[in-house]
């Protein structure tokens, strides 16, 4: 059966909930990570607009490892989910609840709702609820448990438990329709009727996720409850579990799925899905965030370069969206390329410098005593870069006492030999003569070549910004020379005119 299929979305009475505020008081939200993989863009996304939630309205942010999964969650996940949130910015508040350690009070909520009649014991076992699913689907109808168990009188009941046979605890769902105002799909309705009476506790004793989720919100007091469209069938089954506990459901909000660029949900086959895959290729965490945020969450009119800072200023839940969000990559380098360009040299010192180091292009020391150079490098370079890893590509020349060269750019730009030999001697013997290696005296040298070849301008650039960098795009052609220096720029065009016709 489909989840549409399950549950109606009503157009909802002029209640206009969007536009009320999440909360009356500050809210306690949860990020709720199954610690059995590392941590993903749509988990990221969702802890995300939880913090969001928290840090626009004065609440809690809390992180709760949903590790009841034994055979499948690992400390290694664990560590990651950690460390993915603290890249991101992403802090929480109070003491991480770990849900395998509530399971005494998962089974004093399911006990509980025993002893109130909201549930019961069911004592079919597999094999007999398999002869009742065959027997039950021969039409359309999909297999509901038929509450046989819930029928057994007093007497057979404590036969039963007096031969010690094994029994799961059951949820009977009353009769009725659930619904929610859900703050990105408005109201939300279920038939009761569709639902059946679902296991709360396993035989062993151990909550079913609907239950441990449940007794875990009402014991951090969570009042919203924001995650993946993928949950909403699982909503009412939690919403009929808190009135069973005579406790007052939270709010929810359902964010919608994240899609790759075919329109279909993100998987590995889209490429990259950790956090950490990205930050590995060179993603700044404020431009991920950034990104996150856009899936499935809009500030309004065009803006869309945001720190995290910015979006606590104007996150709200009116702009959630209901429609998948779509997972582009190049919109992401984009994103990183804006915020490269925006933030501080200082900032990105400490991340671009282990990657200069670990290239092999310069030692830590040799930037410690030329720093304030080395950050005008950073200043220069970012502006045009995706990622780190392009500036550490196109940093290379500043370093090298020799570089490769592009074949693509030589092909295009040292096209003709003679031409191009006599262009870079000249410019050579030019910039060598000059009194001060600074932007106007060069410029004012190399124009008056260009004229004298009676070339444009262009033509000696290029071809030099080749020779100098090995590359046919850089920083403006005098920024690169005074960035290099006088003596790697010179030395640097003396390499390209012995490779273009060596001796
Ligand atoms: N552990 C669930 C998940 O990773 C969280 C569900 C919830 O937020 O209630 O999807």
């Amino acid at each position: 059966m489909s989840q549409k299929s399950w549950f109606a979305i009503v157009t909802p009475e002029p209640s206009n909930s969007k536009k009320m505020p999440l909360e009356n008081s500050p809210p306690r939200v949860r990020f709720a990570p199954s610690p059995t993989g590392f941590l993903h863009v749509g988990g990221a996304r969702t802890a995300l607009f939880n913090w969001l939630v928290a840090r626009t309205q004065g609440g809690v942010f809390l992180l709760r490892i949903e590790d009841t999964d034994k055979a499948r969650s690992t400390d290694e996940s664990t560590a990651a989910i950690f460390a993915g949130l603290e890249w991101l910015g992403l802090d929480w508040d109070e003491e991480v609840v770990y849900q395998a350690s509530g399971l005494a009070q998962h089974q004093k909520d399911a006990d509980r709702m025993l002893a109130s009649g909201a549930a019961y014991r069911c004592f079919c076992t597999p094999e007999e609820l398999t002869e009742q699913r065959k027997a039950m689907t021969v039409g359309k109808e999909s297999f509901k448990y038929d509450r046989r168990c819930d029928r057994l009188s007093e007497e057979e009941r404590s036969a039963r438990l007096a031969a010690g046979l094994p029994f799961v605890t059951r949820f009977r769902v009353p009769e009725g329709t659930t619904e929610w105002d859900d703050l990105v799909h408005e109201r939300i309705s279920f038939p009761n009727k569709d639902i059946e009476d679902f296991v709360i506790l396993r035989s062993d004793a151990t909550p079913i996720y609907n239950m441990a989720v449940v007794s875990d919100d009402i014991a951090m007091k969570i009042t919203l409850v924001m995650r993946g469209d993928d949950h909403i069938s699982n909503t009412p089954k939690q919403i009929l579990l808190y009135r069973a506990l005579g406790v007052e459901p939270p709010k929810f909000a359902h964010v919608p799925m994240i899609h790759g660029t075919d329109g279909k949900k993100l998987s590995k086959r889209h490429g990259a899905t950790a956090v950490a895959d990205y930050q590995n290729e060179g993603i700044l965490p404020s431009a991920m965030v950034n990104f996150l945020a856009l899936l499935g969450w809009s500030p309004g009119g065009d803006r869309e370069v945001m720190t995290l800072a910015d979006m606590t200023k104007l996150f709200s839940a009116a702009g959630l969206q209901k429609k998948a969000a779509v997972f582009d990559p190049k919109k992401l380098e984009w994103m990183n390329g804006q915020h490269l360009s925006r933030i501080a040299a200082s900032e990105l010192e400490p991340l671009v410098t282990p990657m200069l180091v670990q290239a092999d292009i310069v030692s830590e020391s040799e930037l410690v005593e030329r720093r304030e150079w080395y950050l005008a490098l950073i200043d220069l370079l970012k502006i045009r870069a995706r990622t780190t890893h392009d500036m550490v590509r196109q940093a290379r020349p500043y370093f090298a006492a020799r570089i490769t060269y592009d074949p693509d750019s030589t092909a295009k730009s040292w096209k003709d030999v003679d031409q191009t030999l006599t262009l870079l001697q000249s410019a050579r013997e030019r910039l060598s003569k000059l009194h001060e290696w600074r932007p106007d005296s060069m410029e004012g040298a190399l124009r008056a070549l260009a004229d004298e070849l009676g070339v444009a301008a262009g033509k000696v650039f290029q071809p030099l910004r080749v020779a100098l960098t090995g590359m046919s795009v850089s920083p403006g052609i005098f920024e690169v020379l005074e960035a290099m220096g006088r003596d790697l720029a010179l030395a640097r065009l003396g390499q390209a005119i012995e490779h273009i016709r060596p001796e």
